[in-house]
Parts: C-alpha cells; sequence; structure tokens
C-alpha cells in the first residue's frame, strides 16, 4: 500500500523516522514519502525528513507542555501550513495516508485528531490514525489526553490502527530507554503490512493486495496488528504447524493491543519464500482467525519475502469493544475523576460520554 507519513509530536516523528528507515532498508518502496510537524523545535531537528513547525505564535518553538487542546488549537490555526508541505507529496500513486502520533502527550494527542479531519476533506485515499496508547505507569495526565484523542481520532480517521507501549516493553527497561526499540518494533510491523499489499504481480493469485488492507478497515473504528514469526522449512507441507502456531501467538500474545481478539473482520497475511508458504496452512490459520475473532470477514493470503522464517501477520478491524480498549478508556476517566472528582457514567458508553470531552 503506497502510504504517506505525518508524524505529528515527538513520538510521532520518531515512530514515522523508524518507519522509513525500515521500508528503505527491506527495499520495500511502499512508503512514498514523509514529513514531521510539531509544536517544539528541537523535536523536528533530528528527523530525516522536511518538517513543519506550528504554533510559533502561541509557544514559540517550545512546545505544548502536554496541553492537548493547546495543541489541537495551533494545529487547527497552522493546518494549512502543513497541507502546503504536502503539496506535490500526495500523488496518483498514493493508496493511504497515515497520520502517527503519541496519543498521551500534547502536539501529536491534540493535532493528529484536527489534521484527520482536514486531511480527509482535501483526499480521496483513506485517512489512518497511528496511535499510540501511553504505558500504565504514565501519569494520569497522558491517560486522560489520550481518552480523549482517542475519542476522537476514532470519529475523524477512517481508522484508528492502535499500538499499545505496554505490549512492547521489555522488563527491567524504563519507559524512555526501551522507546527505539518499540519503535523499531511497530515499525517492522507496520512496515510489513504496508508493503504486504505491494507484493510482486503475478507470483500467485492468493498475494494480499492494498485493497484487501483498506476493506479489513473498512469499518473504521479501531483496528490493531499482530505479529509473530518460526523458523521455517524449505518444504511447504512441513510449514503447516509454523504457520498455525505464528497465527495462534500473533493473534494471542503478539498483538499491538493486548487481548484485542474480537474484531468484525480480520486479514490474516502469511509471509515466507513463496515455495515454503503452505496453501492449507494459510487457509486453515484463516479458519482458526474467524472462529476466534468472531468475525465472518477474514481475508487471507501470501506476501512473498526472500526470508529464512515465515511469518504471519494479523490485522483486525472493529476492535473498540475489546477488553484491553474498555479498561484503557475506563482508566482515561478515572484519571479525570481523580482530578476533578466528578461522578462517573456507564463504562461501556466511552464513546458517548461526556466527561471525556471531545477535542473538536
Ligand atoms: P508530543 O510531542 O507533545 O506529541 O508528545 P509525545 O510525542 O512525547 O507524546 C507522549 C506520549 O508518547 C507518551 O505516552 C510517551 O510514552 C509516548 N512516547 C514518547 N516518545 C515515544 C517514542 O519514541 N516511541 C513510542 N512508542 N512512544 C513514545
Amino acid at each position: 500500500m503506497k502510504t504517506v507519513l505525518i508524524g505529528v509530536g515527538q513520538a510521532g516523528g520518531k515512530l514515522t523516522a523508524a518507519l522509513q528507515s525500515f521500508d528503505q532498508q527491506m527495499g520495500f518502496g511502499a512508503v512514498l514519502g514523509a514529513i514531521g510537524v510539531n509544536t517544539a523545535k528541537t523535536d523536528l531537528q533530528s528527523l530525516p525528513f522536511e518538517t513543519v513547525l506550528i504554533g510559533q505564535d502561541r509557544v514559540n518553538g517550545h512546545g505544548v507542555g502536554g496541553d492537548n487542546e493547546l495543541g489541537a488549537e495551533v494545529m487547527e490555526a497552522d493546518k494549512t501550513e502543513v497541507m502546503s508541505a504536502l503539496d506535490g507529496r500526495i500523488t496518483a500513486k498514493t493508496e493511504a495516508i497515515f497520520v502517527v502520533a503519541g496519543l498521551g502527550g500534547g502536539s501529536g494527542s491534540g493535532g493528529a485528531p484536527v489534521l484527520a479531519k482536514a486531511l480527509r476533506r482535501v483526499y480521496d485515499v483513506p485517512v489512518y490514525v497511528l496511535g499510540i496508547l501511553p504505558g500504565q505507569d504514565e501519569g494520569a495526565m497522558y491517560q486522560v489526553n489520550a481518552g480523549r484523542s482517542l475519542k476522537t481520532v476514532a470519529r475523524e480517521a477512517d481508522a484508528v490502527l492502535l499500538v499499545d507501549n505496554d505490549a512492547f516493553r521489555s522488563s527491567g527497561e524504563s519507559m524512555s530507554e526501551g522507546f527505539d526499540a518499540i519503535n523499531d518494533a511497530i515499525a517492522r510491523r507496520v512496515g510489513l503490512l504496508l508493503a504486504a499489499g505491494e507484493a510482486v504481480e503475478g507470483v500467485g493469485e492468493s498475494v494480499v493486495d492494498s485493497s484487501e488492507v483498506i476493506n479489513t478497515l473498512r469499518a473504521g473504528g479501531i483496528a490493531a496488528l499482530g505479529y509473530a514469526s518460526a523458523e521455517a522449512s524449505e518444504v511447504a507441507e512441513e510449514n503447516i504447524n509454523a504457520v498455525m502456531s505464528t497465527a495462534r501467538r500473533s493473534l494471542l500474545t503478539g498483538t499491538s493491543l493486548p487481548d484485542a481478539s474480537d474484531a468484525d473482520s480480520a486479514l490474516v497475511v502469511v509471509a515466507g519464500k513463496p515455495d515454503t508458504i503452505p496453501r492449507k496452512g494459510v487457509e486453515r490459520a484463516r479458519r482458526w482467525v474467524e472462529e476466534e475473532t468472531g468475525s465472518l470477514q477474514v481475508r487471507g493470503g501470501d506476501f512473498p519475502l526472500e526470508s529464512g522464517r515465515i511469518a504471519s501477520l494479523i490485522l483486525l478491524g472493529g476492535v473498540e469493544r475489546s477488553d484491553r480498549v474498555e479498561s484503557f478508556m475506563e482508566r482515561a476517566r478515572a484519571a479525570i475523576e481523580e482530578a476533578e472528582n466528578e461522578v462517573r457514567e456507564d463504562p461501556k458508553e466511552m464513546w458517548h460520554n461526556d466527561e471525556l470531552d471531545d477535542l473538536l
């Protein structure tokens, strides 16, 4: 899927750089271009692509300090500058736009929903948000910001691919020490998904294409991505178990959003050397994902890749009712309560809950 990336805020910029770098290293060519947007000048300096500093009249290049309402306001005021930086980058070849942002901070959290809305008005291609959820041990401000931002991006973007920092954290590492490793892990997964839709024509009839990614995300809302890989045999028939076991790990323990296995739709992509991917294994994995997610809309296909390993990549669409998302929204609401000492409403009403105000 030919994609243009817009990294907003510090996390958004760094993750965008990791995504671009993975795509280049692998020679996929799925990332057509990238820009970085921020209110903090220093956070833009190390990024290896064109950047746009917004909100200079309000914060003078010093950032919004975790104030996502201010982040939303400055994006609203300066969005035409961001749109002009994109001029000429989004061409007839572009199949999707990804706005990449940490939802717990200020610039990305507030800016991403505003930008997604503006982009959808102008472009015909889907506008997705790749959003990072704060870890559980990050403070109340991060949880509240992320709750409000998530609620708003879920409405404004064509879909939100959600990544939980806790899902990628290795034990013993502090959150900030681990960011580079987390960004690399996310870049590998999302980078493979983008490249899967790019597979060379004529390799096989079951090769995944971009429209399958887009259709899996068509219903909108929140999406998650699972990944697991294993050593492969040179003989396709011997890889049926590897396909099944990587599919199980990918969905049950390897998703970007833990415990998100209830989904409205899914796409199962099996990557590996073309003649080592077992047809039977892919079909069996697809049926297993159907049972496990309770979805009747499960697509499946191959992604030919020169590698000694077999990998299962599972994209899940419509996971907003999953335990993980509900418990996160609950956490965000609890943090607001703590701050404002207000009365809570029914936790199931997360998309209509007035305590968690929309940003737009
Ligand atoms: P902004 O610059 O105001 O948009 O704020 P940040 O991008 O720093 O957002 C803060 C949130 O993003 C927090 O929840 C952090 O845990 C998370 N975060 C910050 N940097 C990174 C990063 O490089 N990678 C990841 N995965 N998360 C990050």
